[in-house]
């Protein structure tokens, strides 16, 4: 938390930096690492997140196009999501739990429609402007430096390219409720990041439009999601009675944003350079696009170092060769 707020200082809102940089300021930002993590069991399937799970589907299916050639899914764990963008040729899932790529490896299976990709949000392994669209869900909460994964998302969509992000929000009806109540101590119209727990951050909306203006995106629509995510509501009331609800109310999310779920459709915009023909992967170490395939996974011709294949998982942490 104190680190944080040391470091928030430094880029206080509304004063952000605005160049293109594709290095982070802070030479390893940490990461919520959900390796081992039985998350998608414990959050998702036993606990009680149906309603949270259905309203996030009824937001992507109006936001998501019904067709597309590749779609990059940073975060996208055990790939809870990931039937959701069944109209794109091509889904790539990134995370930095091998763990949670294999288990959603498990449930999508192995082919050329499903590439698994364990990596580093802060350096993503691919070519420029080699994806049409991008989704990120449930992660950005997880990042200390949203700006410089945000830079890194723009950096490999086309031109024009569609970028879904779904954030927690700080300013919602609970958070202002309890802060007037004074059962919270931080303030929910305060633009700098809550850290409710290591590495669980609630956003402002104003700090993540600016954030999205600075990497070079244009918002076209927002949904507001997870209205009633109250337990004593979801006892009592039935789960389809409050899907609809929400459902209706996430039509207000661009006029204003109360809910503790906001998803954000927005288009990568400015002049770019096309990655060289062929070109997909980047190197995280060097850069480079020039990497080929080996008999063990990827080989980077700009610095040498494989990066190996492993069970059908990309591994984009630990090269072969140093
Ligand atoms: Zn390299």
């Amino acid at each position: 938390m104190e680190g944080y707020y040391a470091y928030a200082q430094v880029r206080k809102y509304g004063r952000l930096k605005s160049e293109r940089r594709l290095r982070v300021e802070e030479e390893n930002p940490l990461v919520c690492d959900y390796e081992g993590s039985d998350y998608q069991k414990q959050f998702w399937e036993c606990g009680g997140r149906e309603y949270e799970d259905r309203a996030e589907a009824i937001a992507l299916r109006r936001l998501t196009p019904s067709a597309g050639d590749r779609l990059l899914e940073v975060g996208a764990g055990a790939g809870r999501n990931t039937h959701r963008f069944e109209g794109f040729r091509q889904v790539v899932l990134l995370d930095y739990a091998r763990s949670q790529l294999a288990l959603a490896q498990q449930r999508l299976g192995a082919s050329d429609r499903y590439l698994y990709v364990e990596a580093d949000a802060y350096r993503l392994p691919f070519a420029q402007g080699v994806f049409d669209a991008v989704a990120m869900i449930r992660t950005i909460h997880h990042m200390v430096d949203p700006l410089a994964v945000l830079i890194q998302i723009h950096h490999v969509l086309c031109c024009e390219g569609l970028f879904l992000l779904e954030y927690a929000n700080k300013r919602n009806v609970k958070a202002i409720a309890r802060w007037i109540l004074k059962k919270q101590t931080w303030n929910p119209f305060d633009r700098q990041p809550v850290e409710f727990a290591k590495l669980n951050f609630d956003f402002h909306p104003a700090a993540i439009q600016v954030w999205l203006g600075e990497a070079g995106f244009k918002i076209t629509r927002q949904l507001t999601v997870s209205h009633f995510r109250l337990d004593w509501l979801k006892q009592r009331v039935p789960l389809k009675v409050l899907v609809s609800l929400d459902s209706c109310l996430q039509w207000t999310g661009n006029w204003w944003q109360l809910s503790p779920s906001v998803f954000i459709q927005s288009v990568a915009t400015g002049e770019r350079r096309p990655a060289p023909e062929g070109a997909f992967w980047r190197c995280p170490i060097c850069d480079s696009v020039d990497i080929e395939k080996a008999n063990q996974g990827l080989h980077c011709l700009g610095c040498q170092r494989l990066w190996p294949l492993r069970d059908g998982i990309y591994d984009f942490k630990e090269p072969l060769t140093t």
